[in-house]
């Protein structure tokens, strides 16, 4: 009742994706749908985001 499902899916679905262009690891959560990456600015997409839709 006091706490946010959501919000605790958010922690439990942190994955790592690595940049194609750089190679830099980047954080995702399940929730996010593309992220910039910090390093090369290039923006990645969610691939679990994809396949789930
Ligand atoms: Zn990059």
């Amino acid at each position: 009742m006091h706490k946010c499902p959501r919000q605790e899916q958010r922690f439990e679905g942190v994955f790592e994706v690595e940049c194609s262009a750089c190679g830099e690891t980047l954080e995702f959560f399940g929730d996010d749908e593309k992220q910039k990456c910090s390093k090369c600015g290039v923006v990645v997409v969610n691939p679990n985001r994809q396949e789930a839709k």
